[in-house]
C-alpha cells in the first residue's frame, strides 16, 4: 500500500498560540503530502514497495541505487512528520515523569539542561534539519540532522524531534527560530514520547 499523509490528531488551529492555524494546514496538507508522493515514487516498482517507511529507512543500501537519495529526503520527511504530528497535543507541555523523566535527568543532568541543549542544537542546525532525542544503543541522546535525515539512518530510534526548516515556524516567528524552540515545549506531548521510550528500550 503506498504511503499516506496521517490525519492530524486535533484541528488545524488547536496548537494555537504555539504554532498558528495557516502554518499547520501548509506544513501538514501540501509539504508533508509532498514528501509522501516523493516517497512513494522513490518506492514505486522496488522490492521494497509496500514495507513500513522506518524498515525502509533502516534498510535504505537495498534501495536502488538511483532512488536511495530521493527515498532518504522523502522517505525521510514522511517518517520524520509522521512523528512531529504525533509528538504534539492542545494538552501537551509540562515535564516528562516516570521512567523517561528519570532517565532524563540521568542522562542530562536535569530536564532544564536537556531542554537547553536540545534547543541549542535546533538553533545551530544550519540552514534546514531537525533537532532530535534519541536512542542510541540504550541510551539517550541528543542529536541534529540536515535536511530531512531521519535518525533511523544512523541505527537510533527517534524519541522526539522538532522541525527547523523554515517552512515550520518563518509564518509565526519570522526568523525568530530560538523563540520557536522554547515556545514548542508548550504542545510537547510527553506521553507520547514515554510510549516510544518504553517500546524502544
Ligand atoms: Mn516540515
Amino acid at each position: 500500500m503506498a504511503y499516506e499523509v496521517p490525519a492530524l490528531p486535533y484541528a488545524y488551529d488547536a496548537l494555537e498560540p504555539t504554532i498558528d492555524e495557516a502554518t499547520m494546514k501548509l506544513h501538514h496538507d501540501k509539504h508533508h503530502q509532498a514528501y509522501v508522493d516523493k516517497a512513494n515514487a522513490a518506492i514505486s516498482g522496488t522490492d521494497l514497495e509496500g514495507k513500513p517507511v522506518d524498515e525502509v529507512l533502516a534498510n535504505l543500501s537495498s534501495l536502488p541505487a538511483d532512488q536511495q537519495g530521493p527515498f532518504r529526503n522523502n522517505g525521510g520527511g514522511h517518517a520524520n512528520h509522521t512523528l512531529f504530528w504525533e509528538s504534539m497535543s492542545p494538552d501537551g507541555g509540562g515535564a516528562p515523569d516516570g521512567d523517561l523523566g528519570a532517565a532524563i535527568d540521568a542522562a542530562f543532568g536535569s530536564f532544564d539542561a536537556f531542554k537547553e541543549q536540545f534547543e541549542a542544537n535546533g538553533v545551530g542546525q544550519f540552514g534546514s534539519g531537525w533537532t532530535w532525542l534519541v536512542l542510541d544503543g540504550g541510551e539517550l541522546k541528543l542529536t541534529k540532522t540536515a535536511n530531512q535525515d531521519s535518525p533511523i539512518l544512523e541505527g537510533q530510534t527517534p524519541l522526539l524531534g522538532n522541525d527547523v526548516w523554515e517552512h515550520a515556524y518563518y509564518l509565526n516567528y519570522n526568523n525568530r527560530r530560538p523563540d520557536y524552540l522554547k515556545a514548542w515545549w508548550n504542545v510537547v506531548d510527553w506521553g507520547k514520547v514515554a510510549e516510544r521510550y518504553a517500546a524502544a528500550k
